[in-house]
């Protein structure tokens, strides 16, 4: 396969839907958890859910990276352009992300000096572009984007620049499917594994779920017939009665990995001792800090922030849906005070989110694959 309308192809979709059909068993009820965002976005765009026999369910995952920042972690931030004058630089991700006193972009309509930026490179950029200034990177992000920000780190030092740091909210997978497992309402027979992240820390890192928990786990592509064939290879582990770890995006990741950038991540970051998750709470070794060789570009051990911990709004549910426990629509806040124009929670922002994905594709469909 060579191009994208190849994943997207309805006769080789529809053969997918029949073999996932007919490895099913109907006394059976399936419950599949994609662990990305991005499959949670596929899976709505695409209406994979209508294809699907009733008794095979997906639910959502915590891979969404600006969902589980807890809103203490975004007024940290917020507290660098506002009370120190920085220029805080952050994915477009982060701009809508509410936190107690608002989103960047609304602290930036109130004169709070905050720029949206597409790399850490170009966060550093700006730090060279405004000597006089401090500039700041809000950095957020599985493995899949902490080595750009760990080859920034290294560059800022190489280049001397000094007015540049780092404000460092990246986590780690495996431990957030360990809480998910281990948690008492979590029932999940087997994983669609995110694509994104395997590219860097590749598909050995997943071998204790099938191990130690007896669950299946398929890395997935992100396109309609990649997810269906992942749903496929799961199905048929399960009807086997065996787990095991395999590569269904094996055009993208790598078994071991991407062994340069896990280099460059150890080299710069260490694990911290815990991390608050939203909707997770606090995970041992969940997170990544910047180590004692970098703490000049460390933004936390150069400026005091608040470290606040601050709960979510009472009626919103943005723990559950991260658990894959209720459905965005199941949310009382969803479609009515909670949307896409005016977020309550981190999930109706991101692209990512299940609860934008829902609001966004569920109810029209447009992009339907036609079986
Ligand atoms: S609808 Fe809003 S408040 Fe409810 S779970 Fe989704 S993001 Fe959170």
């Amino acid at each position: 396969m060579k191009f994208v309308d190849e994943f997207r192809d309805p006769k080789l979709i529809r053969q997918a839907a029949q073999e996932i059909r007919r490895l099913a068993n109907p006394d059976r009820h399936y419950r599949l958890m994609e662990v990305c965002g991005g499959h949670t976005h596929a899976i709505y765009r695409f209406a994979l859910q209508d294809v699907l026999p009733p008794n095979i369910e997906l639910v959502h995952g915590p891979g969404c990276p600006v969902c589980v920042l807890p809103m203490g972690r975004v007024d940290d931030g917020l507290s660098l352009a506002r009370d120190h004058g920085v220029i805080l630089a952050a994915f477009g991700d982060m701009m809508r992300v509410p936190g107690r006193t608002g989103s960047p972009l609304e602290h930036k309509a109130r004169g709070a000096d905050i720029r949206m930026v597409y790399s850490p490179l170009d966060a550093l950029k700006l730090a060279r572009e405004n000597p006089d200034r401090e500039v700041v990177f809000f950095a957020i992000g599985f493995e899949t984007t902490a080595p750009s920000t760990a080859l920034t780190l290294r560059a800022a030092r190489q280049l001397g620049v000094r007015n540049f740091s780092v404000f460092c909210n990246h986590v780690t997978i495996i431990p957030a499917i360990r809480a998910i497992l281990d948690s008492p309402d979590m029932r999940v027979e087997a994983f669609i594994g995110p694509g994104h992240v395997s590219t860097v820390i590749g598909c050995r890192a997943y071998e204790f779920i099938c191990r130690d928990y007896g669950k299946p786990l398929v890395t997935s592509g992100f396109e309609p017939l990649d997810v269906l064939q992942s749903i496929v290879m799961i199905l048929r582990q399960l009807e086997e009665g065996c787990a095991r770890v395999e590569n269904q995006y094996a055009r993208v990741v790598p078994w071991e990995g991407n062994l340069p950038a896990l280099r460059a991540m150890a080299e710069v970051f260490e694990l911290r001792p815990f991390f608050e998750w939203r909707g997770l709470g606090f995970i041992s070794q969940s997170a990544l800090r910047i180590r004692d060789d970098y703490a000049d570009w460390d933004a936390e051990r150069r400026f005091s922030m608040p470290g606040v911990r601050v709960t979510d709004p009472k009626a919103a549910q943005c723990g559950e849906v991260l658990k894959g426990v209720l459905k965005p629509h199941q949310c009382k806040l969803f479609g009515r005070e909670c949307t896409p124009e005016h977020p309550i929670g981190a999930l109706m922002v991101s692209s990512e989110g299940a609860c934008a994905a829902y609001y966004n594709y569920a109810m029209r469909k447009s992009d339907a694959v036609a079986v």
